[in-house]
């Protein structure tokens, strides 16, 4: 068993993390700036799990806070969740994603090398791939140029770390490159809790159905879709936790830097996913159909064969499974942990 130090860990998919790495009897360090989330997730997590993990209050950003948590605890690796994820504010705000998403992951890089610790985790998206590739995305087809800020954090990332890689063999890196994150524990103790107006899909239609939203924008139905609305692969936030632990088992009895989609290799239109939502949990969704959002694309989802492959890895959930336990996070928790 390893100890982990999770940059982010009281995040969406950082407390998530966490529960499956307690659960599979590994040691978890937070370091979180507490920005865009709350210590009570990883309350929750400790409740959920019986057992308990150190948090830091800290800031990728600060090399003191970085030192201090390897000088504290003897790290084995690293998973790196910390960053800023809003594509609208990236393009108003750029400097601050450039600072917190690609100067923090220097500063935790440099941090590790002091501390001796060579195997990292980060989270990449699916947005890196050049928007011609057609779906199944795989990951050997080209990136390209984000539209966006935060898509383009991402690339910078994940091309720093390849090089790093490359230059010096101590390093051993995983790139998972997350498709559409949606799902809560099934507990609902656990879930999403976007400050502000939601800018994702899932958050949307959960608090639309909870009533803080009148009802739902459905950005476009003119796509070369099934039925107009734009596709997309959503997996449940579960298996995309349980993937970091398969990539660091990989990452733990090798060197390099790889890339990983993680995905479920099914594309769902918007109008699927709300219908779908509906059926399931026996509540409606009010909605309208507004013009396209910039930048998106029609299309995208994953092909997963290698994180299969590679890393013993399969997403367990249906989209059933995804937008039954969004809804009961939602249901139990109507405005967040703030409830
Ligand atoms: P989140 O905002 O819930 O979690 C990020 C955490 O990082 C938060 O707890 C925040 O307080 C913390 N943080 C931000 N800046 C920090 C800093 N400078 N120092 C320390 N902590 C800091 O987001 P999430 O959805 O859990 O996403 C986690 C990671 O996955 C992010 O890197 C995100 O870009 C990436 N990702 C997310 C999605 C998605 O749709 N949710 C998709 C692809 C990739
Ligand atoms: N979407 C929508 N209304 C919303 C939010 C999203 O119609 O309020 C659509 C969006 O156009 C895309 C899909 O839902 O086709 C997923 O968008 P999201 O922002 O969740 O993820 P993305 O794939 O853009 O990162």
């Amino acid at each position: 068993m390893a100890n982990i130090l999770v940059t982010g860990g009281a995040g969406y998919i950082g407390s998530h993390t966490c529960l499956e790495l307690l659960e599979a009897g590994h040691d978890v360090v937070v370091l979180d700036n507490l920005s865009n989330s709350s210590e009570e997730s990883l309350k929750r997590v400790q409740e959920l799990t019986g057992k308990s993990l150190k948090f830091i209050q800290g800031d990728i950003r600060d090399p003191h806070d970085l030192d201090q948590a390897f000088a504290t605890h003897k790290i084995d690796a690293v998973i790196h969740f910390a960053g800023l994820k809003a594509v609208g504010e990236s393009q108003k705000i750029p400097l601050s994603y450039f600072d917190h998403n690609i100067a923090g992951s220097i500063q935790l890089t440099q941090a590790m090398e002091r501390a001796g610790v060579f195997n990292l985790v980060f989270s990449s998206s699916a947005t890196v791939y050049d928007e011609a590739n057609i779906s199944p995305l795989d990951e050997t087809m080209p990136t390209g140029m984000p539209s966006n800020n935060y898509g383009y954090t991402k690339l910078i990332v994940e091309q720093l770390l390849q090089k790093l890689a490359i230059a010096d063999p101590r390093w051993s890196i995983a790139l998972l490159r997350y498709f559409n994150p949606v799902g809560a524990h099934k507990s609902g103790r656990i879930g999403e809790d976007p400050q502000g107006i939601p800018n994702n899909l899932m958050p949307y239609v959960t608090q639309v159905a909870v009533g803080r939203r009148e009802k739902l924008s459905i950005y476009g139905d003119d796509y070369d879709t099934i039925d107009g609305t734009g596709v997309r692969d959503y997996i449940h936030v579960v298996d995309l936790a349980n993937a970091h632990l398969c990539a660091l088992n990989n990452r733990l009895n090798a060197k390099g830097c790889r890339a990983w989609n993680i995905g479920t290799g099914n594309g769902c239109s918007v109008l699927e996913v709300k219908n779908t939502f509906e059926k399931v949990n026996g509540v409606a969704v009010a909605y309208e159909i507004a013009p396209r959002r910039s930048g998106d694309v029609a299309t995208s989802f994953a092909n997963n064969a290698r994180a299969v492959t590679e890393l013993g890895w399969t997403a367990k959930y249906t989209l059933e499974d995804m937008l039954a336990d969004s809804w009961n996070w939602q249901k139990q928790n109507p405005t967040g942990y703030q409830s």
